[in-house]
């Protein structure tokens, strides 16, 4: 019996694949859930925002610092250049004291070597030249002057012209050009400024520089302001000790006039690209103080990005005087690409921003999704669990009912085969006790039978003359009665006899068996005109003489219910039927009516009276007995008036024991 399905009558749902229990989310799955809302995306991106921001701000900031410290630098070194540069022409204007400290007399030949010796115009650009300038008593003018006059100088003054109490004259100054020669006997005494200068070099027996001065060489083209730095030269090269020897031992000043336009080029190279500077002379920077402008005034190149200049002062102490150094930025000194720095952070940040709210919102929806989708899938599970257990449950009860239905009617089959069984066990007791009846009857009765027919036939011959026809005609009667039973018990016999299985199974030609038949038909065939029509029949297996009995009875029976009016044709086949071999036996004979084809095969049966045809009723059931045995089949087609056609099967594969006939079929 099959066994039930397990009974889930619990009204709980299958577990494996059925609806998971909620888990409790883990910290994991909280983060992601706390992503996939589109609060978090936007609460992302203005936090993004704001980094960038402060990114933006943090590299602007940067930047500016980056600015302003190049941007310090590069004053620091142009001041540092400046510095150092006016160091170095302090240097050489003790280079002239050397060169006086050094000889007895130095004439004008001589400073002109040494001076051309320092290749001044090559090397230091800016300096105008460097002279020697000697202080002179008024009570020396006249002789001074015409001592130079004497040197080869008749037009030779002392200019400005003018009655002073003391003076002072440019004897040499190399290169002696025709700028320079404008400044030959030039009383630098007598102008305020370089007056100081001188007084300071010389009391002091350092270096000292004046303030800005218009120097006596400009001409109306490129005028710039211009200082004079002054060394003074003492005799027997030595530096006094005190003022006052000083003053009293003062020989006169090597000095430097210096354009300070050209100054600056020479020092700094062509124009700076980054800065504009101004210098004044002293803390007060006004124009008149003014001693070089770098072109401030001109405008700014566009894209400084720190919007405003920037500026620094510087202060610097030379020979004596302080200069003030105003610096303002000109261009940003830093490439554009760091000027593009925070914009780069900027937009990329927004970037970055964008595609992480793309992403995150992108994520929430996907989760939206997923999470409809999933429901859905668990609702249409639930639903579908739902619909099985449901069916499941009907196909169960409907399962009962069918094994309940089966078990009362293998119940109700076990009954009839009960009986049936008792049934057959009577019958076969039945016909094994007809069967040895009929076998000991028949036997028993073929002796005296015998006897009757042999006695009645010798009557009918010895005292034939002595009866009158009367007699005669009932000696006949008794004696074709007695040779009829005869027959029937023959029939009889061999329809008993069929019971017994011994006969073997071996390869039998039809064809020969065939022409045994018609060997003892031959006489019939040529009394009564009928045609046999019969090909080539195989090689089957079975029982020979059973074989033979079947084909002899169905080609008897055409022949005996032949054409009563014309010739009688009866044609003998086989055809190969996949597993059998239909053999068919036809005839135009009489025919039979359809009501009583089935019956013809019951033991007895006939369909005519003795008179009309002889015969026994045994032969066609003979003929079926044989071929159930054999596991096939006989059955016939026919037509009163018309003929019929007996088929019977023979399996190809016959058993080696032929069946037994059923015993209820035997019966029938
Ligand atoms: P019988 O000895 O009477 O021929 P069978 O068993 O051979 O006994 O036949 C039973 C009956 O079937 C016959 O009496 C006959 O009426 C009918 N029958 C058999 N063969 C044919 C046939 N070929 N044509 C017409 N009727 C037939």
């Amino acid at each position: 019996m099959i066994e039930p399905p397990p009974d889930d009558d619990d009204g709980t749902l299958p577990r494996a694949s059925s609806v998971a229990l909620p888990k409790r989310p883990d910290s994991r799955q909280k983060v992601l859930n706390i992503l996939h809302k589109p609060f978090t995306a936007w609460l992302i991106l203005c936090c993004g925002l704001l980094a960038t921001l402060f990114a933006w701000k943090l590299s602007t900031d940067y930047l500016h610092q980056q600015i302003e410290q190049r941007f310090n630098t590069h004053v620091d070194e142009i001041t540092t250049a400046i510095e150092e540069r006016m160091l170095v022409y302090e240097q050489l204007l003790w280079g002239g004291v050397a060169l006086f400290n050094a000889s007895d007399e130095v004439n004008r030949a001589e400073w002109h070597i040494y001076i051309s010796s320092l290749r001044i115009d090559r090397y230091w650009q800016g300096i105008q030249g460097m002279g020697f300038s000697v202080p002179v008593g008024q009570s020396e003018r006249t002789a001074h002057i015409a001592a130079l006059r004497a040197e080869g100088f008749p037009d030779y003054a002392i200019h400005p012209a003018g009655e002073r109490n003391e003076y002072s004259a440019i004897i040499f100054l190399e290169p002696f050009d025709w700028r320079n020669r404008k400044a030959f006997g030039y009383d630098m005494w007598s102008k305020k400024l370089r007056r100081q200068a001188m007084q300071r070099a010389r009391d002091t027996g350092k270096a000292a520089t004046s303030g800005p001065v218009d120097l006596v060489q400009e001409t109306d083209l490129n005028i710039q302001k211009g200082f004079l730095t002054y060394v003074p030269v003492y005799q027997n090269g030595i530096t006094p000790t005190t003022q006052q020897q000083r003053r009293e031992l003062l020989v006169g000043w090597v000095f430097a006039p210096f354009r300070t336009g050209d100054l600056m080029q020479g020092i700094l190279g062509k124009r700076d690209a980054e800065v504009e500077f101004q210098i004044f002379d002293g803390a007060t920077q006004t124009n008149p103080h003014k001693l070089f402008d770098s072109g401030i005034d001109e405008p700014q190149q566009a894209g400084n990005i720190i919007g405003s200049p920037l500026h620094a002062q510087r202060e610097l102490k030379l020979q004596g005087r302080n200069w003030t150094l105003q610096f303002e930025s000109r261009n940003t000194p830093i490439s554009a690409l760091e000027q593009n720095q925070p914009s780069f952070i900027a937009a990329g940040g927004l970037l970055v921003d964008l595609l992480l709210f793309y992403i995150i919102v992108s994520l929430a929806r996907a989760h939206a999704i997923q999470k409809t989708l999933s429901n859905e899938l668990r609702d249409a599970k639930a639903h579908l669990e739902q619909k099985v257990k449901h069916r499941t449950l009907a196909l169960n009860q409907q399962r009962l009912r069918l094994e309940e239905r089966v078990a009362e009617r293998t119940a109700q089959l076990r009954e009839k085969v009960d009986e049936s069984e008792a049934l057959v066990n009577t019958l076969t007791d039945n016909n094994e006790n007809l069967r040895q009846f009929s076998y000991v009857a028949s036997h028993d009765l073929k002796e005296p039978l015998r006897m009757v027919v042999s006695f009645t036939e010798l009557l009918a011959r010895k005292y034939a003359d002595k009866l009158d026809d009367t007699g005669r005609e009932y000696i006949k009667i008794a004696a074709d009665s007695g040779i009829r039973m005869q027959t029937m018990i023959d029939d009889l016999l061999q329809y008993t006899r069929l019971d017994d299985n011994s006969e073997r199974i071996k390869k039998v030609n039809c064809n020969v068996e065939l022409d045994h038949v018609l060997q003892d038909y031959k006489d019939a065939i040529g009394h009564h005109h009928i045609d046999i029509i019969h090909g080539d029949l195989p090689a089957i297996r079975c029982n020979p003489s059973r074989f033979l009995t079947v084909i002899k009875n169905l080609i008897g029976n055409g022949i005996k219910y032949g054409n009563t009016e014309g010739i009688t044709t009866i044609r003998i086949a086989t055809e190969e039927k996949n597993d059998a071999w239909i053999f068919s036996v036809a005839d135009n004979g009489i025919g039979i009516e359809e009501k009583f084809q089935q019956r013809i095969f019951e033991p007895f049966k006939r369909l005519h009276s003795h008179n009309e045809y002889a015969g026994t009723g045994l032969g066609l059931a003979i003929c079926k007995k044989i071929v159930i045995t054999w596991g096939g089949k006989i059955w016939l087609d026919s037509q009163p008036g018309v003929g019929s056609t007996f088929y019977f099967s023979v399996p190809k594969r016959l058993a080696v024991q032929p069946r037994s006939e059923p015993a209820v079929a035997a019966m029938a």
